[in-house]
């Protein structure tokens, strides 16, 4: 049994891939039957929804800080094994929610799934803070650029106050011929190296798709060096997805429209034996991520129907 189970997904600067590398590491894992909640702590500026087609009603992690809602209520179902829970986009109820009772929402989740993966707001704020001790470990998310790799020092530094540990840096966005030595950046951090994921344009299509670039195009660089970066953090070996014919796997996902529904219980991930991703469209959701995703206006409606075959567990320490 791997000892860390909740991770928060953070960073310094805005905008570096820290939602892409929650749904991705989190759907990674859910291929490979492990039971995942990935959940939106970016409470003022909540767009992972946005990135799985997820229509929330009106239930969100909000209406659960607020003591308005049980964590059950917020928690949707997307896929064979994997749960979202969405926050709101709304200021009202940014207001009304406290961040302090996110950790009875950890507890909770830790105890229902295997992992845990917190996708937390960027910046030095008290709501962006608290994640970072509430988790097992943290990962830093940075780009290569100078200014993401300075603000992630203070993403390290408030870890430590937080009383949380960091479990390594996963550099984003990288450029594979550039002569930047990316080790060289986590040892001027001073934190392990855990990843790198190259520059993709599937990454930005996968978000308007709405579809985890994982599924959404499993074979390109990116969705391969995110499934290596989820096996090295679960210490499991992820067997290369089954090409579904010898042309690109990204096209046409399978439209299935149907509103993603609220998961009965926080337990009932692991019964359904059906392959389909149930999907939603989203509306605005995946917009205003700071100052990279502006663009992110809309997501539209699809998900391939055969996530769970594309990734086999060949071994478990579970
Ligand atoms: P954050 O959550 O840190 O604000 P996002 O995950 O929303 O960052 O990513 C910001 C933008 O960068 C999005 O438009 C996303 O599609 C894009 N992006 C993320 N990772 C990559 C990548 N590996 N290659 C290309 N674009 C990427
Ligand atoms: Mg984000």
């Amino acid at each position: 049994m791997s000892q860390e189970t909740v991770y928060a997904i953070a960073s310094g600067k805005g905008g570096v891939g820290k939602t892409t590398t929650t749904v991705n590491i989190g759907t990674a894992l859910a291929q490979a039957g492990k039971r995942v909640a990935v959940v939106d702590v970016d409470l003022g500026m909540a767009n992972l929804a946005g990135f799985v087609s997820l229509t929330p009603d009106s239930t969100t992690l909000h209406d659960v800080l607020a003591g308005d809602a049980s964590i059950e209520d917020a928690t949707y179902r997307l896929a064979d094994n994997i749960v979202a829970v969405p926050s709101g986009t709304g200021l009202d109820e940014y207001a009304e929610a406290s961040p302090e009772g996110l950790g009875d929402v950890v507890d909770e989740l830790r105890t229902a799934y295997d992992y845990v993966f917190l996708d937390v707001g960027a910046g030095i704020s008290h709501e962006t803070v608290l994640p970072l001790g509430l988790a097992d470990a943290v990962l830093v998310v940075s780009t290569p650029e100078p200014a993401a790799v300075q603000d992630s020092k203070k993403t390290i530094e408030l870890t430590a106050r937080a009383n949380g540990s960091v479990a390594g840096l996963v550099v984003t966005r990288t450029h594979p011929g550039s002569d930047i030595s990316y080790e060289e950046i986590a040892a001027r951090l001073e934190i392990p190296l855990l990843g790198t994921i190259p520059e993709d344009s599937a990454a930005r299509e996968s978000v308007y798709a709405g579809t985890p670039l994982v599924v959404y195009n499993a074979e390109g660089s990116a969705a391969i060096a995110y499934r290596t970066l989820a096996a090295d953090l679960a210490g499991i070996e992820l067997a290369a997805p089954t090409p579904r014919s010898s042309g690109d796997t990204a096209d046409e996902p399978e439209a299935e429209t149907e509103s993603a529904q609220p998961a009965a219980d926080a337990d009932s991930t692991d019964d359904a034996d059906s392959s389909a991703t149930e999907s939603a469209t989203a509306d605005d959701d995946a917009a205003d991520v700071d100052d990279a995703s502006d663009d992110d206006d809309s997501s539209q409606e699809a998900a391939p129907d055969d996530v769970s075959s594309a990734i086999t567990e060949a071994e478990s320490d579970h």
